[in-house]
C-alpha cells in the first residue's frame, strides 16, 4: 500500500501546530532544555545540515515521550561578513553567484535584485530554512525565534560584552590574527573559503650584521645559533634591501610583505641579487666570528626571510648543502671560496642519548640522501628535531646555557638574543594558502590595540576544564579533543570592522565578531518569547534587566518600573529562566568542536553560576552523497526542501540517521531511501490490518514474543539514552522481524485465531518507538491502530507491561533449534520425510549439563578440569563412561549467547519431552506434513532402529528422520 508522503506530512504538521504541541512553558514537570547551533542564513539548508537538526529533534521527541517538559527553540544567526560579501557581489553583478541563486537555490529573480542589501539575503534564506525545518517535522517552539540583529538581542550582547570586560576577560592588546588584506578585517573559520581556521606559527628572527646591514634568518630553533657555521642564501632569488623601522635589512620580497603586517614600518630601498652576497661574511650576535654566506638551492624565498642560518651538525638540510658546496659542483662558488670553505666543519652543540656527535650527518648517510633537494630531508629534519627537543642537553660550547635541556632553555635563549638586540619575530601561516571568502589570500597580522577575548587566561581555562569534566559528552571519544582545544586556545580577536551584528558597546567603530555573539544565546530563548509577545520592549532592555533575569540582582519592582513592565512579568521571566537553565543538551556538527562549542563552555563558565553550566554536548559528523563529499563544485548538494518534496520527511530523516552513528560520516543514497520507504509502507499496511482485540490467556509462544518485545524496548531505550540512533533504528525496524516470523508460524501451526490483540500490542510498541524518528508516519500508523491520542504525546514504551519470561525464551530457543536441525538434515540427505522421531536426553545428563553450565558461568571452561570435578561428585560420576559427552556439551554451551546461558541457569531443568510433544507436533505437521514421535533416551519401549537415542544431549535432542 503506497503512502502519500506529502499528504501525511502536511496532515500531522497541521495537527501539531493546531494543538501548539511544541510550545513549551515552565510547569511542575521535570524539564529538558535541548538546543542546536542556530543556522547562518546565507543559503538554503541541504541534507548535510539536516543531520544535526534531525538528531536534535529525535532527541527532543524521545525525551518528551519519556515524560520530560522539553524545550527545543530556534534562532537565526545574521552576524558576520559572508552575507555582506555576497551582497557586494550581487551589487557588482557577479554572474557566478547570481546563477547559483537562480539554478541551485531557485531564488526568484525579483528577490535576487533585492540582494544587494545584506539583510534581504538573510531574511530570504531565514524564511527558506524555517520552512524547511517545519517541513522536516522539527518540534520547535517557534514563539521564541529571533535574529541576532534584533534590538533586544543586541542589548543582550552588549550586556555580555560589558560583563566580560568588567571581569577582565576582554582585553585590549596586540596579538596576531588571521587577516584579509582586502577587507581589512580579521578572519576566522566562518570567513574563509572551505571554512578553514587560519593557523600560524611564531618564528624567531636572528639578525646577523654585514657592515651595518642586517642579514635576518628565521628559525624555530634559536638555540642552534651556537652551532652556526655559515649562512645560506639562494643565488637565484632577487632579494630586497628594505628599511625596517630604523634598520636596513636584506630579505625576500615575500618576507618584506609579511613584515608589513606585523606592525613594522617597511620601506623598500632596492632589489638585490642573492648571488651578490655569496662569499661575503656577516657577524653573528653570539661571538665575534665572521660567518660566511654560501649559496643553497633548498632555501625558498616564501619561507621565513628567504635566508637561513646553517647548523650542519643538527640540521640535515644544512649538512647536505654544505657537502654539496664543498664538492665544487656549485657554480656560484669560485675557486678561492671553494678552497676557503674546505675547513668548515659541523659544530656539535647538543648531546642527545641515542644520537651521535653529528646527528645530521648520521641520518643523511643512513637515509642515503645525496643532494639538498631530496624530499627525504624533511623526514630527517623532523626526526632529529623532536628527539633533540625532548631529550637533548646543551653542550659546553653554549656558554651560560650549557647543561640545560633544550625544551627548557629555548625561551631563555630567545630572551637573551632579544636583549642583545639581535632578535625579532616573524609570524607565518602554517596552513597557507587560506583564502578569504572575498577571494583574497589571508595573512597573519599583528593587530594592535584591538579587543581580544582573553582565552589564554589560565583561571578561565581551568574553570572550563572543570565544566567539561562534569559534562556528559556524546560520543565520549571526542572529550580529549575539547581538552586539547582548551589548552592551545590563545587571545582571540572579538571585533570586526564590517558585517552585520552588534556594536562593541564601548568602541562603536567596531562590531562584535560572529563567534563571540553566539555563545550564550541559549539564555536569550527565555527572553525572546516575551519580546515576541510584545510583553517587553527590546529597546528598553538594560544591563540591570539582564542582571535580574540571570542573577536575580536588585529589586524586581524597581527594575520593572524603569523598563515599563510589571513586577510580576519580570519575576515570571526570571522564574522561567531558573526553570529552563542550564542547557541540558547542546547539539552541533563536529566542525564546531575547536571553536563554537568550546567558546560556548568558556563563556558560560565566565558569565553564569555553576548551577547554570551546560550539562551535555552531542557532536555529529557530516553527510556524504553516495560516498562523496557534498560540495557546490561537485554539483551534488541536495537542498533539504527539495528532498522533502521528493521523498517525504520521514524516509529522509531515517535515511540520514540509519547509515552512521554520531561521529561517523553518514552516507545518503537513493537505494537506502527506497528501502526505508518500503519498510515504513509495509509497517503502515500492517497497522491498518491489525485489529485491537482482547488478549487471550497467554500460550508459551505469546509469553516468548512479549519477552522478546520487552528486550527490544530495553535495548532501544539504552541506545536512545546514548544517542546511538543508528543502533536504535535497526532494533526498531529490523531486529524484531525474524522473531515475529517465528511467532506467526507457531500461531499458524496451532491454528490460532486469537492473536490479533497480541499483534496489535506489539505493533503499538514498535510504532511508539518509531515516533521520535518518523513522527508523521508514526502518527498515521498510530491512528490506524485505532488510537485517538497522538503517538508523540504517548509514553515511551520502556516497559511493555509483561515480565520477561525466561522459561518461554528457553522453550522457544529449543524448538527453533530443533527445526533448524531437521532442516539441515533434510538439506544434506535430500530425503522427503515420512516420519520424524526425536529422543530427549536421560535425567543424569541434565544434572551433568547443569554442573558444566555452572562451571562456565563461573569462568571455568577447561574440559579436563571440568571432567575431574564431575568425576569427583557422586551425582555426576557416570560421565566416566562417556567423557565425549562432556566435551560436546561444553561446546554446546559455549556456542550460545551469554544471555541465554544465564537464563538457563535461572530457569533450571525443563521437561523437554513434554514441551516437544505438546508444542512441536503441530509445527512438524505444518512444515513437513508428517507425524512426530518423541521418546526419552531412557524409555525402554522406544523405537530406535538406528541407535540414535544415546546421542541426545540436553537442549540438543537426537533426531531420526525416515
Ligand atoms: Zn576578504
Amino acid at each position: 500500500m503506497e503512502v502519500d508522503w506529502s499528504a501525511v506530512d502536511k496532515k500531522w504538521q497541521k495537527k501539531w501546530a493546531e494543538n501548539n504541541d511544541h510550545e513549551t512553558n515552565s510547569n511542575d514537570k521535570e524539564k529538558k532544555f535541548i538546543t542546536v547551533a542556530y543556522p547562518y542564513p546565507n543559503s538554503p539548508q541541504h541534507i548535510g545540515h539536516g543531520r544535526t537538526y534531525t538528531i536534535t529533534d529525535v532527541h527532543s521527541r524521545y525525551l518528551r515521550m519519556k515524560g520530560y517538559n522539553v524545550l527545543f527553540p530556534m534562532g537565526f544567526h545574521y552576524t558576520g561578513t559572508p552575507i555582506l560579501g555576497m551582497a557586494k557581489r550581487v551589487e557588482a553583478n557577479d554572474t557566478e553567484l547570481i546563477e547559483g541563486f537562480k539554478t541551485l537555490y531557485k531564488v526568484p529573480e525579483d528577490k535576487i535584485k533585492e540582494f544587494a542589501e545584506p539583510v534581504k539575503i538573510a531574511k530570504y534564506f531565514h524564511e527558506e530554512i524555517k520552512s524547511g525545518m517545519i517541513e522536516m517535522g522539527y518540534s520547535i517552539d517557534w514563539r521564541r525565534e529571533f535574529t541576532t540583529i534584533d534590538p533586544a538581542y543586541q542589548k543582550f550582547i552588549e550586556w555580555q560584552f560589558r560583563n566580560l570586560k568588567e571581569k577582565n576577560l576582554i582585553v585590549q592588546g596586540s596579538h596576531p590574527v588571521g587577516w584579509c588584506p582586502k577587507d581589512q578585517n580579521p578572519v576566522s573559520q566562518h570567513d574563509t573559503l572551505g571554512d578553514v581556521e587560519p593557523d600560524f606559527t611564531e618564528y624567531i628572527i636572528i639578525k646577523f650584521d654585514l657592515n651595518g646591514v642586517k642579514i635576518p634568518v628565521a628559525t624555530l630553533r634559536p638555540e642552534t645559533l651556537f652551532g652556526v657555521t655559515n649562512i645560506w642564501i639562494n643565488p637565484q632569488v632577487t632579494y630586497q634591501k628594505i628599511k625596517v623601522n630604523d634598520e636596513i635589512w636584506i630579505t625576500s620580497p615575500e618576507c618584506a610583505r609579511k613584515l608589513g603586517f606585523l606592525e613594522k614600518k617597511i620601506e623598500v630601498i632596492e632589489d638585490v641579487s642573492g648571488s651578490d652576497f655569496v662569499g661575503q661574511s656577516a657577524k653573528a650576535p653570539h661571538s665575534s666570528d665572521s660567518i660566511v654566506i654560501l649559496p643553497a638551492s633548498f632555501v625558498k624565498s616564501d619561507n621565513g626571510t628567504g635566508i637561513v642560518m646553517s647548523v650542519p651538525a643538527h640540521a640535515p638540510f644544512d649538512y647536505q648543502a654544505l657537502v654539496d658546496c664543498k664538492s665544487g659542483k656549485n657554480k656560484s662558488i669560485n675557486s678561492d671560496l671553494l678552497s676557503n670553505i674546505q675547513n668548515i666543519e659541523p659544530i656539535s652543540m647538543i648531546k642527545t642519548e641515542g644520537l651521535g656527535n653529528i646527528p645530521a650527518k648520521d641520518i643523511v648517510e643512513k637515509m642515503g640522501i645525496s643532494h639538498q633537494d631530496d624530499p627525504k630531508l624533511e623526514d630527517a629534519t623532523k626526526e632529529i628535531y623532536s628527539k633533540e627537543f625532548y631529550e637533548g642537553i646543551l653542550a659546553d660550547n653554549t656558554k651560560q646555557f650549557a647543561g640545560k635541556k633544550i625544551s627548557e632553555a629555548k625561551d631563555e635563549i630567545k630572551e637573551w638574543i632579544t636583549k642583545i638586540d639581535s632578535a625579532d619575530i616573524l609570524l607565518e601561516l602554517t596552513n597557507s594558502p587560506v583564502k578569504c571568502r572575498c577571494g583574497a589570500e589571508c595573512v597573519v597580522k599583528l593587530l594592535s590595540n584591538q579587543w581580544f577575548l582573553d582565552y589564554s587566561n589560565k583561571d578561565w581555562k581551568k574553570k572550563a576544564h572543570v565544566c567539561f569534566e562534569k559534562m556528559n559528552i556524546l560520543p565520549n571519544e571526542i572529550r580529549s579533543e575539547f581538552d586539547k582545544v582548551l589548552d592551545w586556545l590563545r587571545e582571540r580577536a572579538c571585533a570586526r570592522q564590517h558585517g552585520l551584528g552588534t556594536k562593541v558597546p564601548w568602541d562603536k567603530e567596531w562590531l562584535v565578531e560572529s563567534l563571540a555573539d553566539s555563545v550564550i544565546y541559549m539564555a536569550f530563548y527565555i527572553i525572546s518569547k516575551y519580546v515576541n509577545k510584545k510583553e517587553i520592549n527590546g529597546n528598553d532592555l538594560t544591563d540591570e534587566f539582564f542582571d535580574y533575569i540571570f542573577y536575580g540582582k536588585k529589586d524586581s519592582g524597581e527594575i520593572a518600573n524603569k523598563i515599563n513592565v510589571t513586577k510580576e512579568k519580570l519575576e515570571e521571566i526570571r522564574n522561567e529562566f531558573l526553570y529552563f537553565y542550564p542547557v541540558d543538551s547542546r547539539h552541533s556538527g563536529r566542525d564546531l568542536v575547536p571553536n563554537h562549542l568550546t567558546f560556548f563552555v568558556l563563556n558560560h563558565v565566565a558569565l553564569f553560576p555553576e548551577e547554570n553550566w551546560p550539562q551535555e554536548i552531542v557532536v555529529n559528523g557530516s553527510v556524504l552523497m553516495a560516498g562523496k563529499k557534498m560540495s557546490k563544485s561537485m554539483g551534488n548538494i541536495i537542498p533539504l526542501r527539495e528532498a522533502v518534496r521528493k521523498y517525504g520527511a520521514d524516509p529522509l530523516r531515517l535515511t540520514i540517521l540509519i547509515s552512521a552513528e554520531l561521529l561517523q560520516d553518514a552516507d545518503f543514497n537513493v537505494e537506502a531511501i527506497n528501502g526505508i520507504k518500503n519498510k515504513l509502507e509495509s509497517m503502515h499496511e500492517n497497522c491498518a490490518k491489525t485489529k485491537s482485540e482482547e488478549i487471550p490467556e497467554l500460550e508459551p509462544e505469546d509469553k516468548w514474543i512479549f519477552s522478546v518485545l520487552q528486550n527490544l524496548a530495553s535495548n532501544v531505550s539504552q541506545s536512545m539514552d546514548k544517542i546511538r540512533l543508528r543502533e536504535a533504528l535497526h532494533h526498531i525496524l529490523y531486529d524484531f522481524d525474524s522473531e515475529l516470523q517465528w511467532y506467526l508460524k507457531r500461531a499458524k501451526s496451532k491454528q490460532r485465531t486469537n492473536i490479533s490483540g497480541i499483534l496489535h500490542k506489539i505493533l503499538s510498541s514498535r510504532v511508539l518507538m518509531l515516533s521520535p524518528f518518523a513522527p508523521h508516519i508514526a502518527e498515521e500508523m498510530w491512528e490506524k491502530l485505532g488510537n485517538s491520542e497522538l503517538a508523540s504525546k504517548s509514553a515511551w514504551p520502556s516497559s511493555v507491561g509483561t515480565e520477561i519470561d525466561s522459561k518461554s525464551i528457553q522453550t522457544e530457543t529449543l524448538l527453533k533449534s530443533i527445526i533448524d536441525d531437521i532442516n539441515n538434515i533434510l538439506k544434506v540427505t535430500k530425503i522427503s520425510p515420512k516420519k520424524i522421531i526425536i529422543y530427549t536426553a536421560e535425567q543424569w545428563k541434565s544434572k551433568v549439563y547443569n554442573s558444566i553450565l555452572k562451571n562456565v558461568l563461573d569462568g571455568q571452561t577447561n574440559v579436563g578440569t571440568i571432567i575431574k570435578s564431575l568425576i569427583a561428585n557422586k551425582e555426576t560420576e557416570q560421565i566416566k563412561k562417556d567423557p565425549d559427552f562432556v566435551k560436546k556439551t561444553l561446546n554446546d554451551i559455549l556456542s550460545e549467547p551469554a544471555e541465554l546461558r544465564k537464563g538457563r541457569m535461572s530457569v533450571g531443568q525443563i521437561d523437554e519431552r513434554e514441551i516437544i510433544s505438546s508444542e512441536l507436533s503441530s509445527l512438524v505437521k505444518n512444515d513437513y506434513n508428517v507425524e512426530l514421535d518423541v521418546f526419552s533416551e531412557s524409555d525402554s519401549e522406544k523405537y530406535d532402529p538406528k541407535n540414535k537415542a544415546k546421542n541426545a544431549r540436553p537442549f540438543k535432542p537426537a533426531i531420526l528422520i525416515e
